[in-house]
């Protein structure tokens, strides 16, 4: 039997607006110590009133907007009652059959061909997975479980959550890894949350069920709670994928709704409950809230402010850089570094304008697709991993995309070669010096003066016969000991291109 895995995401996704989603407490759990940020409305004391945050509505717009969704016109607020010691109200304040947005859908890359295999990089690999809906709710206090007590801090209490609701459009546990990743970038994009999967601002449960290929029906489904990263959302689907697929081949397939947790010690999901039908929820209209109500202005409005989002950057930057999805996904990882790489690009220009001769539009045609390709080069394989080594965050680095692009002009233009390159860089990176000074400190400008050059070389030869009687009797691997040779002249100066094309002019003389 052949088995098809069907698997949904829903996602709920902190805000960071200023104050909580109904009164005006802060929102900034986080930094306070616990109680501080409370007040009776978050604390649901009798009688008072709550009041919807209009930041917090605009940023669920935003993200509907970028998720491809339809607004409703009309969407009210419902109480989803339940009993537990971190709900003070005894009812969470959410959206029931009315949210704010349904139908949308997200384009997501790197479709795997299965589980675990690697990813197919290719922007025309695009596979869309459907949005059932978006809404707003307030989110609950948090209860922190020590030895023998347990205590509420309700700062998080109030605190504002878009939930994110797919459809079960995926087919493998890396899709799901791949849409997270995608859909915490779009809300970093948006600025609307810091979407960090530790700190609990973004956090995913996972519906999955197996059937036999072919059949159309759907069966019970698991639903995986406790995930708090990509990594573990991937190898728990992976462990259900593989529990159930036991169980349907030994004729005995999931007969009932099940909660299960992951154990990320274990690595495998344990079974928490059967769950509750959305009907013990008793959900009802929140009387205390007015509708929301969003007119096509007030739409536009809002998409008119939404900024490029990370798939639309990163076909443009294939399209007007002329680099590959593999390098413009890396270069476009955040938002900040794909402004970094634009400044440079730009920057970049400037200086090979300013040091050759022509228009700038002939210049920059002439040079743009090997200089950008160049910057590309040192950004991805040497930039990024010196500051990963050095422990150095991308936004407190200490190279300015102006210095980066002087860098880059030195290395273009062979003014130093690869290994100077690498010296360089790195005192840009620890010191934030500028990329001509630490190349006259250091001397270490290449011998790029043809003349001077050839004095070396022909030097050289005068004072290898042997070897040189061995090149014109045809033992091609000599020019290797001569380019070894100026190189060490030239104390690893020269460009060994150029050492190589002067050395075969002299050799046959
Ligand atoms: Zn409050
Ligand atoms: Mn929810």
């Amino acid at each position: 039997m052949k088995l098809q895995t069907l698997i949904g995401l829903e996602f709920h996704v902190q805000l960071k607006t200023k104050t909580k989603m109904f009164c005006a407490c802060l929102n900034n759990s986080e930094n306070e110590k616990p109680n501080e940020n409370i007040c009776p409305i978050c604390l649901g004391h009798p009688g008072v009133l709550p009041v919807v945050n209009e930041e917090a509505v605009r940023m669920a717009l935003k993200a509907a907007l970028a998720l491809n969704c339809e607004i409703a016109e009309f969407s009210k607020f419902d109480r989803k009652n339940y009993f537990y010691p971190d709900l003070p109200k005894g009812y969470q304040i959410s959206q029931f059959d009315e949210p704010v947005a349904t139908d949308g859908y997200l384009a997501i890359n790197n479709v795997a061909r299965d589980g675990l295999s690697a990813p197919l990089n290719d922007a025309s690999q695009l596979k869309r997975i459907g949005i059932i809906r978006l809404h707003l709710e307030e989110d609950a206090a948090k209860s922190i479980h020590e030895k023998n007590k347990s205590l509420i801090d309700f700062n998080r209490g109030g605190a504002p959550l878009v939930e994110i609701v797919t459809a079960p459009h995926f087919s493998s546990p890396y899709e799901a890894k791949s849409f997270g990743q995608e859909l915490q970038l779009i809300m970093r994009f948006l600025e609307i949350s810091d979407a960090d999967m530790e700190k609990g601002q973004m956090r995913c449960d996972a519906n999955i069920s197996l059937r036999p290929e072919g059949d159309a029906n759907l069966y019970p489904k698991t639903e995986i709670k406790n995930i708090n990263s990509f990594r573990a959302l991937e190898r728990a689907l992976a462990f259900e994928i593989k529990r159930q697929t036991e169980l349907w081949l030994d004729g005995k397939p999931p007969q009932t709704q099940e909660t299960r947790g992951w154990d990320d010690q274990k690595q495998q999901t344990v079974s928490q409950r059967s769950k509750e039908e959305s009907s013990d929820y008793r959900y009802f209209p929140e009387p205390d809230l007015p509708p929301l109500t969003f007119t096509k202005k007030d739409i536009d409005a809002v998409r008119a402010h939404l900024p490029e989002l990370p798939q639309a950057k990163r076909q443009r930057f294939v399209e007007m850089y002329s680099l590959n999805y593999e390098e413009v996904k890396i270069l476009t990882a955040t938002k900040d570094s794909a402004d970094y790489v634009e400044k440079i690009i730009s920057e970049l220009q400037e200086w090979l304008c300013s040091t050759a001769e022509g228009t700038k539009e002939e210049i920059w045609a002439r040079h743009s697709k090997r200089a950008v390709k160049s910057a590309a080069g040192w950004l991805i394989n040497k930039f990024l991993k010196l500051l990963d080594e050095q422990n150095i965050a991308f936004n407190e680095n200490k190279v300015t995309s102006e210095n980066f692009a002087e860098f880059i002009t030195l290395v273009y233009q062979n003014k130093i070669n690869s290994a100077a390159g690498q010296i360089i860089l790195e005192e840009m990176v620890r010191t934030g010096a500028d990329p001509s000074q630490v190349m006259e400190e250091k001397d270490l400008k290449q011998v790029d003066n043809e003349a001077d050059l050839a004095k070396i070389i022909l030097k050289i030869i005068k004072n290898s016969p042997e070897q040189v009687e061995q090149f014109k009797n045809g033992k091609e691997a000599v020019i290797k000991y001569f380019i070894g040779l100026v190189m060490k002249e030239t104390k690893g100066k020269s460009d060994p291109r150029k050492a190589e094309e002067i050395l075969r002019v002299h050799l046959v003389k």
